[in-house]
Parts: structure tokens; sequence; C-alpha cells
């Protein structure tokens, strides 16, 4: 049964595709974008908002797994409001995502969930992480958002199926 729902951030939750480039200070230009000093600029995409309440609101964990210096990433989510969302946050100046979403399998355990990788839902818009993932994780639900999966409307449908049907498209390439 799922139990984590992990996401990207950068081309994943919005269409930077790089936050740490982001020079302070930063600002909220309306309710779902920043700016930085240099006319750096990132936006939600469309539902990002709707769909991680809608997941939450499912009683499953949420997680973000993202490459960037983890400042930025705390910085860039507080001015959006979406710190509080995520139960466990892997942010690291290295690429491998197996390794973030091990980080957030063991933050878990330590509050108490024992996950299984089956029990994960991952959505990144590169596929090139999944195969690290499974190899040395298992069998963890991968989608590459715009491609598996085209929009956040269609996340919570993904989400929602995974929870009545049990795993799929793990070994999808
Ligand atoms: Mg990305």
């Amino acid at each position: 049964m799922l139990k984590l729902v992990v996401f990207d951030a950068d081309k994943t939750l919005w269409d930077h595709h790089n936050i740490s480039d982001f020079e302070e200070p930063l600002k909220l230009v309306g309710t779902d974008s920043v700016e930085d000093s240099k006319g750096n600029k990132l936006t939600l995409f469309p539902y990002v908002r709707e769909a991680l309440k809608e997941i939450k609101s499912m009683n499953l964990l949420l997680g973000l797994a993202t490459w960037n210096i983890p400042q930025k990433t705390e910085r860039v989510l507080k001015l959006l409001n979406l710190w509080d969302m995520f139960d466990f946050i892997a942010s690291n100046d290295y690429p491998y995502k197996f390794l973030g979403l091990t980080e957030i399998i063991l933050k878990a355990r330590e509050r108490g969930y024992r996950i299984r990788p089956e029990e994960i839902a991952f959505f990144d818009d590169r596929r090139v992480h999944f195969g690290n993932v499974w190899l040395y994780l298992g069998r963890v639900n991968c989608f590459e958002m715009w491609t598996d999966v085209k929009s956040f409307k269609e996340v919570v449908e993904v989400v929602k199926s995974l929870m009545n049907e049990g795993p799929r498209n793990a070994f999808k390439s």
C-alpha cells in the first residue's frame, strides 16, 4: 500500500531548472513565483498546491528530493509557503536521487514509519534517475513528469490509483 509520495523540485514543481543559481535578495511575486536579484524567476506549475494538499489529505507522507543547496531550497519553499507541506526534505548538492530517497526513508524510520520501496511514488522530470533508484532501492513506483504524467491533476489520479490498486509501472523504462 502506498505510504509516501516524493517529488523532485526543479522542472517538476516549478519551471526553473536550478534554484541554486538564485541570488539574494529573493522576493515572492504574486503567490506562485519567486524572483532573485539577477532576474531569475521560477513559477509553480499549475495545480501543484492543490495536488500537494490532496495528497496530504489522503493521509500520505510527502517528501521532496532535490539536487539543490539546502539553504536555497528552504528559502524558496518558505517564500512560496510550501515548506510546511513536506514531511521530509532531502536537499543535497549532488544529483543522486536514490541517495535522497534513502535519506527520506531513514528520516521516516526515525519517526516510526517503516516504508518499503513499493510503498513509495516518486515523480521526477528526469528519467535518468530511475535506474539507480530501482537498482539500489527496489520497486519504487517512478513516474517521469510531463511524460508518464502530464499535469498535477494526473499526479493526483496516479496517486489515487496506487492507493486503490497497488503498485504499477515499477519497471517501465
Ligand atoms: Mg528536476
